[in-house]
Protein backbone atom coordinates (compact mmCIF):
# COMPACT_ATOMS: atom_id res chain seq x y z
CA UNK A 1 0.00 0.00 0.00
CA UNK A 2 1.05 3.64 -0.71
CA UNK A 3 2.03 5.43 1.72
CA UNK A 4 -0.75 8.40 3.00
CA UNK A 5 1.36 10.92 4.35
CA UNK A 6 5.41 11.92 4.56
CA UNK A 7 5.11 12.10 8.41
CA UNK A 8 2.18 10.85 10.60
CA UNK A 9 2.14 12.66 14.08
CA UNK A 10 0.98 10.99 17.12
CA UNK A 11 -0.37 13.88 19.40
CA UNK A 12 -2.49 17.07 18.76
CA UNK A 13 -1.06 19.07 21.73
CA UNK A 14 1.55 21.64 21.33
CA UNK A 15 4.56 19.77 20.32
CA UNK A 16 2.53 17.72 17.85
CA UNK A 17 0.67 20.65 16.50
CA UNK A 18 3.99 22.71 16.30
CA UNK A 19 5.55 19.80 14.61
CA UNK A 20 2.92 20.11 11.66
CA UNK A 21 3.26 23.07 11.50
CA UNK A 22 6.59 23.42 10.49
CA UNK A 23 6.25 19.69 8.67
CA UNK A 24 4.17 21.74 6.23
CA UNK A 25 6.08 24.73 5.92
CA UNK A 26 8.79 22.54 4.77
CA UNK A 27 6.62 20.88 2.02
CA UNK A 28 5.82 17.69 4.48
CA UNK A 29 2.67 16.56 4.29
CA UNK A 30 1.35 15.66 7.65
CA UNK A 31 -1.27 13.95 9.30
CA UNK A 32 -2.18 14.25 13.14
CA UNK A 33 -4.03 11.68 14.95
CA UNK A 34 -5.30 12.78 18.22
CA UNK A 35 -6.66 10.54 21.04
CA UNK A 36 -9.27 13.14 22.74
CA UNK A 37 -11.56 15.16 20.90
CA UNK A 38 -9.82 18.04 21.56
CA UNK A 39 -6.74 20.10 20.56
CA UNK A 40 -3.76 20.82 23.02
CA UNK A 41 -3.26 17.89 25.52
CA UNK A 42 -2.04 19.83 28.63
CA UNK A 43 -2.59 23.00 27.15
CA UNK A 44 -6.88 23.03 26.78
CA UNK A 45 -10.31 23.53 28.39
CA UNK A 46 -13.53 22.27 29.20
CA UNK A 47 -16.38 24.69 29.26
CA UNK A 48 -19.40 23.67 31.97
CA UNK A 49 -22.67 25.52 32.09
CA UNK A 50 -20.90 28.26 30.52
CA UNK A 51 -18.14 28.57 32.45
CA UNK A 52 -14.54 27.71 30.48
CA UNK A 53 -12.43 25.90 33.28
CA UNK A 54 -8.58 25.51 32.42
CA UNK A 55 -6.15 23.09 32.24
CA UNK A 56 -4.18 25.04 34.58
CA UNK A 57 -1.86 26.77 32.48
CA UNK A 58 -0.80 30.23 34.22
CA UNK A 59 1.88 32.21 31.72
CA UNK A 60 3.20 31.64 28.36
CA UNK A 61 6.66 32.42 27.64
CA UNK A 62 7.24 34.94 24.15
CA UNK A 63 4.08 36.27 24.42
CA UNK A 64 6.01 40.24 24.52
CA UNK A 65 6.50 41.49 20.98
CA UNK A 66 10.48 41.15 20.08
CA UNK A 67 10.96 39.11 22.92
CA UNK A 68 12.59 35.99 23.39
CA UNK A 69 10.38 32.72 21.80
CA UNK A 70 8.05 35.74 20.37
CA UNK A 71 8.71 34.67 16.88
CA UNK A 72 7.80 31.23 17.40
CA UNK A 73 4.69 31.97 18.55
CA UNK A 74 4.30 34.27 15.21
CA UNK A 75 5.27 31.68 13.12
CA UNK A 76 2.86 29.65 14.79
CA UNK A 77 -0.26 32.05 14.29
CA UNK A 78 -0.69 32.54 17.87
CA UNK A 79 0.48 36.27 18.35
CA UNK A 80 -0.17 39.26 17.76
CA UNK A 81 -3.66 37.53 17.05
CA UNK A 82 -4.56 36.76 20.38
CA UNK A 83 -4.35 39.44 23.39
CA UNK A 84 -2.64 38.62 26.58
CA UNK A 85 -3.06 39.51 30.37
CA UNK A 86 0.18 40.20 31.89
CA UNK A 87 0.60 40.47 35.85
CA UNK A 88 2.22 42.31 38.03
CA UNK A 89 2.00 40.11 41.06
CA UNK A 90 2.34 36.36 40.70
CA UNK A 91 1.26 35.00 43.80
CA UNK A 92 0.38 36.25 47.49
CA UNK A 93 1.29 33.56 49.93
CA UNK A 94 -0.83 34.10 53.59
CA UNK A 95 0.37 32.48 56.85
CA UNK A 96 -1.98 31.49 59.33
CA UNK A 97 -0.78 34.71 61.55
CA UNK A 98 -2.24 37.13 58.87
CA UNK A 99 1.05 37.51 56.92
CA UNK A 100 1.32 37.89 53.40
CA UNK A 101 3.98 37.65 50.97
CA UNK A 102 3.56 39.17 47.46
CA UNK A 103 5.35 38.06 44.98
CA UNK A 104 5.91 41.05 43.02
CA UNK A 105 7.58 40.60 39.31
CA UNK A 106 8.84 44.18 39.76
CA UNK A 107 12.26 43.34 41.28
CA UNK A 108 12.73 47.09 42.83
CA UNK A 109 9.21 46.50 44.46
CA UNK A 110 9.79 42.97 45.59
CA UNK A 111 12.73 44.02 47.25
CA UNK A 112 11.04 46.70 49.17
CA UNK A 113 8.25 44.17 50.44
CA UNK A 114 10.56 41.50 51.39
CA UNK A 115 12.49 44.30 53.07
CA UNK A 116 9.61 45.48 55.07
CA UNK A 117 8.53 41.84 55.45
CA UNK A 118 11.74 40.45 57.02
CA UNK A 119 14.59 42.72 57.38
CA UNK A 120 17.19 40.59 58.93
CA UNK A 121 17.41 39.03 55.96
CA UNK A 122 18.16 41.82 53.78
CA UNK A 123 21.39 39.98 51.89
CA UNK A 124 18.96 36.87 51.30
CA UNK A 125 16.78 39.19 49.57
CA UNK A 126 18.90 41.70 47.68
CA UNK A 127 20.86 38.72 46.27
CA UNK A 128 17.44 37.31 45.22
CA UNK A 129 16.04 40.42 43.50
CA UNK A 130 19.50 40.81 41.76
CA UNK A 131 19.19 37.68 40.28
CA UNK A 132 15.75 38.73 38.88
CA UNK A 133 16.91 41.44 37.45
CA UNK A 134 19.95 40.13 35.96
CA UNK A 135 17.83 37.36 34.57
CA UNK A 136 15.84 40.06 32.59
CA UNK A 137 18.07 40.33 30.00
CA UNK A 138 18.47 36.16 29.76
CA UNK A 139 17.48 35.29 26.35
CA UNK A 140 15.94 31.76 27.72
CA UNK A 141 15.07 30.61 24.23
CA UNK A 142 18.92 30.30 22.99
CA UNK A 143 19.56 27.01 24.08
CA UNK A 144 16.67 25.24 22.08
CA UNK A 145 17.35 28.10 19.16
CA UNK A 146 18.23 24.88 16.94
CA UNK A 147 18.97 21.11 17.37
CA UNK A 148 22.41 20.21 19.04
CA UNK A 149 23.03 17.69 15.86
CA UNK A 150 22.74 20.88 13.35
CA UNK A 151 24.85 23.38 15.30
CA UNK A 152 28.12 24.64 13.60
CA UNK A 153 31.01 25.82 15.47
CA UNK A 154 30.39 29.33 14.74
CA UNK A 155 26.39 28.55 16.18
CA UNK A 156 28.69 27.30 19.58
CA UNK A 157 30.63 30.01 19.54
CA UNK A 158 28.03 32.76 19.12
CA UNK A 159 26.07 30.74 21.90
CA UNK A 160 29.16 31.02 24.19
CA UNK A 161 29.72 34.61 23.82
CA UNK A 162 25.97 35.18 24.87
CA UNK A 163 25.82 32.74 27.57
CA UNK A 164 29.19 34.34 29.31
CA UNK A 165 27.86 37.22 30.80
CA UNK A 166 25.75 35.03 32.27
CA UNK A 167 27.99 32.66 33.91
CA UNK A 168 28.03 33.94 37.13
CA UNK A 169 23.86 33.97 37.78
CA UNK A 170 23.66 30.69 36.36
CA UNK A 171 26.22 28.88 37.98
CA UNK A 172 24.91 30.33 41.68
CA UNK A 173 21.22 30.04 41.16
CA UNK A 174 20.73 26.84 38.76
CA UNK A 175 22.59 24.56 41.83
CA UNK A 176 20.64 25.72 44.36
CA UNK A 177 16.69 25.08 44.80
CA UNK A 178 14.04 27.89 46.38
CA UNK A 179 13.86 25.41 49.07
CA UNK A 180 17.64 25.65 50.08
CA UNK A 181 17.60 29.06 49.65
CA UNK A 182 14.29 30.08 52.20
CA UNK A 183 16.12 27.13 54.47
CA UNK A 184 19.11 29.78 54.48
CA UNK A 185 16.32 32.75 56.10
CA UNK A 186 16.45 33.53 59.78
CA UNK A 187 12.72 35.21 59.25
CA UNK A 188 10.29 32.48 60.43
CA UNK A 189 7.02 33.72 58.00
CA UNK A 190 9.96 33.76 54.91
CA UNK A 191 11.60 30.50 55.85
CA UNK A 192 8.04 29.24 56.04
CA UNK A 193 6.47 31.31 52.52
CA UNK A 194 9.37 31.23 50.05
CA UNK A 195 9.34 27.74 48.83
CA UNK A 196 5.79 28.52 47.89
CA UNK A 197 6.27 31.36 45.79
CA UNK A 198 6.16 29.62 42.41
CA UNK A 199 4.28 26.54 43.57
CA UNK A 200 7.19 24.31 43.30
CA UNK A 201 9.49 24.05 46.30
CA UNK A 202 12.52 22.44 44.62
CA UNK A 203 12.42 25.04 41.37
CA UNK A 204 15.82 25.74 40.57
CA UNK A 205 16.48 29.34 41.90
CA UNK A 206 17.20 30.49 38.13
CA UNK A 207 14.02 29.15 37.22
CA UNK A 208 12.16 31.49 39.81
CA UNK A 209 13.82 34.42 38.71
CA UNK A 210 13.63 33.92 35.10
CA UNK A 211 9.66 33.45 35.94
CA UNK A 212 9.53 37.25 37.36
CA UNK A 213 11.99 38.77 35.02
CA UNK A 214 9.51 37.82 32.06
CA UNK A 215 6.81 38.74 33.82
CA UNK A 216 7.85 41.84 34.65
CA UNK A 217 9.33 42.10 30.76
CA UNK A 218 5.84 41.86 29.89
CA UNK A 219 7.01 38.53 28.31
CA UNK A 220 4.85 35.62 30.29
CA UNK A 221 1.45 36.75 29.58
CA UNK A 222 -2.03 34.56 29.96
CA UNK A 223 -4.09 34.26 26.70
CA UNK A 224 -7.07 35.77 26.67
CA UNK A 225 -10.16 33.30 25.94
CA UNK A 226 -7.97 30.62 27.93
CA UNK A 227 -5.41 27.86 26.93
CA UNK A 228 -7.96 26.49 24.48
CA UNK A 229 -7.91 29.95 22.68
CA UNK A 230 -3.97 29.49 22.18
CA UNK A 231 -3.93 26.07 21.48
CA UNK A 232 -7.08 26.33 18.89
CA UNK A 233 -4.71 29.50 17.03
CA UNK A 234 -2.41 26.92 16.47
CA UNK A 235 -4.57 23.89 15.37
CA UNK A 236 -5.66 27.46 12.79
CA UNK A 237 -2.60 27.60 11.43
CA UNK A 238 -1.68 23.85 11.27
CA UNK A 239 -4.93 23.55 9.14
CA UNK A 240 -4.57 26.84 6.44
CA UNK A 241 -1.13 25.24 6.02
CA UNK A 242 -2.91 21.87 4.75
CA UNK A 243 -2.41 19.91 7.91
CA UNK A 244 -5.02 17.01 8.65
CA UNK A 245 -6.07 16.19 11.88
CA UNK A 246 -8.58 13.80 13.04
CA UNK A 247 -9.34 13.44 16.69
CA UNK A 248 -10.98 10.89 18.92
CA UNK A 249 -8.37 8.79 17.25
CA UNK A 250 -6.07 6.87 19.54
CA UNK A 251 -2.91 5.28 18.23
CA UNK A 252 -2.94 1.80 19.11
CA UNK A 253 0.25 0.54 17.74
CA UNK A 254 3.33 1.98 15.75
CA UNK A 255 3.20 -0.32 12.46
CA UNK A 256 7.16 -1.34 11.92
CA UNK A 257 8.37 -3.58 9.18
CA UNK A 258 12.06 -4.16 8.78
CA UNK A 259 12.73 -2.00 11.71
CA UNK A 260 11.26 1.12 10.42
CA UNK A 261 8.53 2.66 11.13
CA UNK A 262 5.79 2.49 8.40
CA UNK A 263 2.61 3.84 9.86
CA UNK A 264 0.25 3.58 13.13
CA UNK A 265 -2.73 1.37 13.90
CA UNK A 266 -5.96 3.11 15.67
CA UNK A 267 -7.59 1.23 18.45
CA UNK A 268 -10.82 1.00 15.69
CA UNK A 269 -7.81 -1.11 13.55
CA UNK A 270 -7.72 0.82 10.96
CA UNK A 271 -4.32 1.24 9.71
CA UNK A 272 -2.33 4.26 7.96
CA UNK A 273 0.87 4.24 6.41
CA UNK A 274 3.52 7.15 6.30
CA UNK A 275 7.48 7.62 5.09
CA UNK A 276 8.18 8.73 8.72
CA UNK A 277 6.21 8.38 12.29
CA UNK A 278 6.44 11.56 15.34
CA UNK A 279 5.60 10.83 18.58
CA UNK A 280 4.22 13.30 20.06
CA UNK A 281 2.60 11.80 23.11
CA UNK A 282 4.00 10.75 26.65
CA UNK A 283 7.34 9.13 25.98
CA UNK A 284 6.59 5.73 28.29
CA UNK A 285 3.52 4.48 26.32
CA UNK A 286 5.00 5.52 23.05
CA UNK A 287 8.45 3.41 24.06
CA UNK A 288 7.05 0.73 26.67
CA UNK A 289 3.11 0.19 24.68
CA UNK A 290 3.13 1.49 21.17
CA UNK A 291 6.25 0.10 19.93
CA UNK A 292 6.36 -2.97 22.91
CA UNK A 293 9.74 -2.06 24.33
CA UNK A 294 11.16 -3.63 21.51
CA UNK A 295 13.73 -0.55 21.02
CA UNK A 296 15.50 0.51 24.22
CA UNK A 297 18.73 1.04 25.54
CA UNK A 298 19.82 0.90 29.05
CA UNK A 299 19.63 4.31 29.19
CA UNK A 300 15.91 4.72 28.22
CA UNK A 301 15.17 1.81 30.52
CA UNK A 302 16.91 4.06 33.65
CA UNK A 303 14.73 7.10 32.37
CA UNK A 304 11.58 5.29 33.15
CA UNK A 305 12.28 3.70 36.04
CA UNK A 306 10.67 6.38 38.17
CA UNK A 307 14.26 7.24 39.78
CA UNK A 308 13.44 10.68 38.40
CA UNK A 309 11.08 13.46 40.09
CA UNK A 310 7.64 14.12 38.24
CA UNK A 311 5.27 16.97 39.44
CA UNK A 312 1.15 16.08 39.22
CA UNK A 313 -1.51 17.85 40.85
CA UNK A 314 -5.27 17.62 42.36
CA UNK A 315 -7.22 20.40 40.84
CA UNK A 316 -10.95 21.80 41.58
CA UNK A 317 -12.33 23.91 39.54
CA UNK A 318 -15.20 25.34 40.04
CA UNK A 319 -18.24 27.76 38.74
CA UNK A 320 -19.50 30.12 41.41
CA UNK A 321 -21.80 32.89 41.61
CA UNK A 322 -19.79 34.87 43.72
CA UNK A 323 -17.08 37.85 41.74
CA UNK A 324 -13.60 37.22 43.06
CA UNK A 325 -12.26 39.98 40.60
CA UNK A 326 -11.41 42.08 43.50
CA UNK A 327 -9.32 39.22 45.48
CA UNK A 328 -5.58 38.35 44.10
CA UNK A 329 -5.43 36.56 41.56
CA UNK A 330 -3.71 33.56 43.27
CA UNK A 331 -3.49 33.08 46.45
CA UNK A 332 -1.55 30.13 48.58
CA UNK A 333 -2.58 29.78 52.02
CA UNK A 334 -0.27 28.08 54.39
CA UNK A 335 -2.41 25.93 56.85
CA UNK A 336 -1.64 25.55 60.47
CA UNK A 337 -4.13 22.42 60.44
CA UNK A 338 -3.34 19.63 57.46
CA UNK A 339 -5.92 18.76 54.89
CA UNK A 340 -5.93 14.67 54.29
CA UNK A 341 -6.03 14.37 50.51
CA UNK A 342 -5.71 11.30 48.95
CA UNK A 343 -4.49 10.22 52.67
CA UNK A 344 -1.89 12.42 52.66
CA UNK A 345 -1.39 15.75 54.60
CA UNK A 346 -1.54 18.82 52.94
CA UNK A 347 -0.44 22.72 54.42
CA UNK A 348 -0.23 24.44 51.30
CA UNK A 349 -3.11 25.29 49.22
CA UNK A 350 -3.68 27.41 46.01
CA UNK A 351 -6.73 29.40 44.97
CA UNK A 352 -6.39 30.64 41.61
CA UNK A 353 -9.44 32.76 40.32
CA UNK A 354 -9.47 33.95 36.61
CA UNK A 355 -11.31 37.16 37.42
CA UNK A 356 -8.47 39.35 35.08
CA UNK A 357 -10.34 37.14 31.86
CA UNK A 358 -14.23 37.65 32.24
CA UNK A 359 -14.32 35.90 29.07
CA UNK A 360 -14.01 32.38 31.30
CA UNK A 361 -17.33 33.20 33.39
CA UNK A 362 -20.74 34.80 33.39
CA UNK A 363 -21.05 38.68 34.65
CA UNK A 364 -20.25 39.03 38.02
CA UNK A 365 -19.68 34.87 38.28
CA UNK A 366 -16.04 33.31 38.75
CA UNK A 367 -13.80 30.82 37.99
CA UNK A 368 -12.15 29.54 40.72
CA UNK A 369 -9.43 26.72 40.85
CA UNK A 370 -8.27 24.63 44.17
CA UNK A 371 -4.78 23.39 43.82
CA UNK A 372 -2.30 21.75 45.57
CA UNK A 373 0.58 18.89 44.44
CA UNK A 374 -0.29 15.26 44.96
CA UNK A 375 1.65 12.15 44.42
CA UNK A 376 0.02 9.77 41.69
CA UNK A 377 0.69 6.41 43.98
CA UNK A 378 -1.24 7.99 47.01
CA UNK A 379 -4.21 8.21 44.09
CA UNK A 380 -3.40 4.83 42.34
CA UNK A 381 -3.66 3.33 45.89
CA UNK A 382 -6.88 5.01 47.05
CA UNK A 383 -8.94 5.77 44.09
CA UNK A 384 -9.19 3.00 41.43
CA UNK A 385 -12.41 3.65 40.77
CA UNK A 386 -11.23 7.91 39.75
CA UNK A 387 -14.06 9.31 41.85
CA UNK A 388 -12.04 11.51 44.59
CA UNK A 389 -15.36 13.43 45.08
CA UNK A 390 -14.88 13.14 49.00
CA UNK A 391 -11.34 15.19 48.53
CA UNK A 392 -13.00 17.47 46.75
CA UNK A 393 -15.76 18.59 49.39
CA UNK A 394 -12.88 18.27 52.17
CA UNK A 395 -10.99 21.13 50.13
CA UNK A 396 -13.84 23.11 49.63
CA UNK A 397 -14.74 22.82 53.24
CA UNK A 398 -11.56 24.19 54.33
CA UNK A 399 -11.67 26.81 51.77
CA UNK A 400 -15.28 27.93 53.34
CA UNK A 401 -13.19 29.39 55.99
CA UNK A 402 -11.70 31.69 53.94
CA UNK A 403 -13.75 32.28 51.16
CA UNK A 404 -17.61 32.91 53.47
CA UNK A 405 -20.28 31.39 51.19
CA UNK A 406 -18.13 29.36 48.75
CA UNK A 407 -19.93 26.49 48.92
CA UNK A 408 -23.40 27.86 49.18
CA UNK A 409 -22.03 29.65 45.53
CA UNK A 410 -21.08 26.87 43.37
CA UNK A 411 -23.12 26.17 40.56
CA UNK A 412 -20.46 23.67 38.86
CA UNK A 413 -17.51 21.72 39.48
CA UNK A 414 -14.58 19.49 37.59
CA UNK A 415 -12.23 17.53 39.67
CA UNK A 416 -8.52 16.57 38.20
CA UNK A 417 -6.11 14.43 39.99
CA UNK A 418 -3.51 12.56 38.61
CA UNK A 419 -5.17 9.27 37.55
CA UNK A 420 -7.81 11.73 35.92
CA UNK A 421 -5.09 13.54 33.72
CA UNK A 422 -2.83 10.43 33.32
CA UNK A 423 -6.33 9.08 31.23
CA UNK A 424 -7.21 12.25 29.70
CA UNK A 425 -3.74 12.90 27.80
CA UNK A 426 -2.02 9.96 28.01
CA UNK A 427 0.60 11.59 30.28
CA UNK A 428 2.51 9.37 32.77
CA UNK A 429 1.37 9.32 36.53
CA UNK A 430 -0.46 13.03 35.32
CA UNK A 431 2.62 14.57 34.96
CA UNK A 432 2.55 18.03 34.03
CA UNK A 433 5.70 18.49 32.68
CA UNK A 434 7.42 15.59 32.17
CA UNK A 435 10.32 15.21 34.65
CA UNK A 436 10.27 17.90 37.11
CA UNK A 437 12.69 20.61 36.55
CA UNK A 438 14.95 20.36 39.52
CA UNK A 439 18.82 21.12 40.28
CA UNK A 440 19.64 17.35 39.62
CA UNK A 441 17.51 17.00 36.64
CA UNK A 442 18.68 20.96 35.01
CA UNK A 443 21.95 18.44 33.89
CA UNK A 444 19.19 15.81 31.64
CA UNK A 445 17.47 19.28 30.10
CA UNK A 446 20.57 20.68 28.65
CA UNK A 447 22.00 16.91 27.43
CA UNK A 448 18.62 16.27 26.50
CA UNK A 449 16.72 12.86 26.56
CA UNK A 450 17.09 10.71 23.17
CA UNK A 451 14.27 11.50 20.36
CA UNK A 452 15.09 8.24 18.14
CA UNK A 453 14.64 4.67 19.35
CA UNK A 454 17.60 2.90 18.92
CA UNK A 455 17.40 0.21 15.84
CA UNK A 456 14.61 1.51 14.44
CA UNK A 457 14.52 4.23 11.39
CA UNK A 458 12.10 6.63 10.37
CA UNK A 459 10.70 7.21 13.88
CA UNK A 460 10.80 10.45 16.00
CA UNK A 461 10.00 11.99 19.23
CA UNK A 462 8.94 15.31 20.08
CA UNK A 463 7.14 16.53 23.87
CA UNK A 464 7.83 17.42 27.47
CA UNK A 465 9.10 13.96 27.84
CA UNK A 466 11.98 15.32 25.34
CA UNK A 467 12.24 18.20 26.90
CA UNK A 468 12.87 17.35 31.03
CA UNK A 469 10.76 20.38 32.89
CA UNK A 470 8.13 20.84 29.62
CA UNK A 471 6.01 24.07 29.43
CA UNK A 472 4.52 25.43 25.98
CA UNK A 473 7.62 27.11 24.22
CA UNK A 474 10.01 24.39 24.75
CA UNK A 475 7.78 21.56 23.58
CA UNK A 476 6.99 24.10 20.75
CA UNK A 477 10.60 24.10 19.48
CA UNK A 478 10.82 20.73 20.41
CA UNK A 479 8.77 19.95 17.03
CA UNK A 480 10.32 22.82 15.41
CA UNK A 481 13.69 21.34 15.73
CA UNK A 482 12.66 17.89 15.14
CA UNK A 483 11.51 18.70 11.36
CA UNK A 484 14.57 20.90 11.14
CA UNK A 485 16.34 17.69 11.51
CA UNK A 486 13.86 15.95 9.20
CA UNK A 487 14.82 18.55 6.41
CA UNK A 488 18.61 18.01 7.41
CA UNK A 489 18.28 13.98 6.60
CA UNK A 490 16.81 15.08 3.37
CA UNK A 491 19.06 17.50 2.16
CA UNK A 492 16.95 20.02 2.65
CA UNK A 493 16.79 23.84 4.12
CA UNK A 494 14.92 24.38 6.82
CA UNK A 495 12.25 27.02 6.18
CA UNK A 496 9.89 28.93 8.14
CA UNK A 497 7.57 31.29 7.81
CA UNK A 498 4.93 33.90 9.58
CA UNK A 499 1.10 33.79 8.73
CA UNK A 500 0.03 36.62 6.32
C1 LIG B 1 -1.71 22.19 35.63
C2 LIG B 1 -0.65 22.54 34.64
C3 LIG B 1 -0.14 23.82 34.60
C4 LIG B 1 0.83 24.15 33.67
N1 LIG B 1 1.24 25.45 33.59
C5 LIG B 1 2.06 25.83 32.59
C6 LIG B 1 2.35 27.21 32.40
O1 LIG B 1 1.86 28.07 33.11
N2 LIG B 1 3.21 27.53 31.37
C7 LIG B 1 3.76 26.61 30.54
O2 LIG B 1 4.52 26.98 29.63
N3 LIG B 1 3.50 25.28 30.70
C8 LIG B 1 2.65 24.89 31.70
N4 LIG B 1 2.34 23.56 31.86
C9 LIG B 1 3.08 22.55 31.07
C10 LIG B 1 2.60 22.45 29.62
O3 LIG B 1 1.20 22.53 29.59
C11 LIG B 1 3.08 21.13 29.02
O4 LIG B 1 4.49 20.97 29.22
C12 LIG B 1 2.79 21.03 27.52
O5 LIG B 1 1.46 21.40 27.24
C13 LIG B 1 3.04 19.61 27.03
O6 LIG B 1 2.75 19.52 25.66
P1 LIG B 1 3.07 18.19 24.87
O7 LIG B 1 2.67 18.41 23.45
O8 LIG B 1 4.47 17.78 25.12
O9 LIG B 1 2.18 17.04 25.53
P2 LIG B 1 0.62 16.90 25.79
O10 LIG B 1 0.03 18.22 26.06
O11 LIG B 1 0.49 15.85 26.81
O12 LIG B 1 0.04 16.40 24.40
C14 LIG B 1 0.07 15.04 24.03
C15 LIG B 1 -1.17 14.74 23.20
O13 LIG B 1 -1.09 13.40 22.73
C16 LIG B 1 -2.37 12.80 22.83
N5 LIG B 1 -2.18 11.33 22.91
C17 LIG B 1 -1.68 10.62 23.94
N6 LIG B 1 -1.64 9.31 23.63
C18 LIG B 1 -2.11 9.21 22.35
C19 LIG B 1 -2.33 8.12 21.46
N7 LIG B 1 -2.02 6.86 21.81
N8 LIG B 1 -2.85 8.37 20.23
C20 LIG B 1 -3.17 9.65 19.85
N9 LIG B 1 -2.99 10.71 20.67
C21 LIG B 1 -2.46 10.50 21.89
C22 LIG B 1 -2.94 13.39 24.11
O14 LIG B 1 -4.35 13.27 24.12
C23 LIG B 1 -2.46 14.84 24.03
O15 LIG B 1 -3.38 15.65 23.33
C24 LIG B 1 1.36 23.18 32.77
C25 LIG B 1 0.84 21.89 32.82
C26 LIG B 1 -0.16 21.56 33.73
C27 LIG B 1 -0.74 20.18 33.73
Amino acid sequence: MAPTADIIIIGAGISGLAAGCYAQMNGYRSIIFEASDLPGGLCTARSHQNYTFDGGIHYIFGTGPGQPFYSLWQELGAVPELEFVNQSEFMQIRGSQGEVLRVHSQPDQLQAHLLELAPEDAKLIEGFCKGVRKFKEFDLSMLQQKPKSLMTAADWARLGKQVLPFMGVLGKWSQLSLRDLAAQAKNPFLRRAMPHMFAWPDVPVMVGMSLLAYLDNGNAGFPVGGALSFTNAIEQRYLALGGEIYYSAPVERVLVENDQAVGVRLTTGEEHRAERVLSACDGRRTIFDLLKGKYINRRIEKLYDGHLPLHSQFQVSLGVAMDFAQQPAWVTHLLEEPVAIAGQDHCEIGVKHYGFDPSLAPPGKSVVSLMLTTHYHDWQTRYNDGTPSRDAEMLIDRMEAFYPGLRAAIECMSVTTPLSLEKATGNWQGASSGWLLTKDTLPLMIKGVPKRLPGLDHFYMVSQWTEPGGSLPIVALSGRNMVAEICREDGRTFEVSVPN
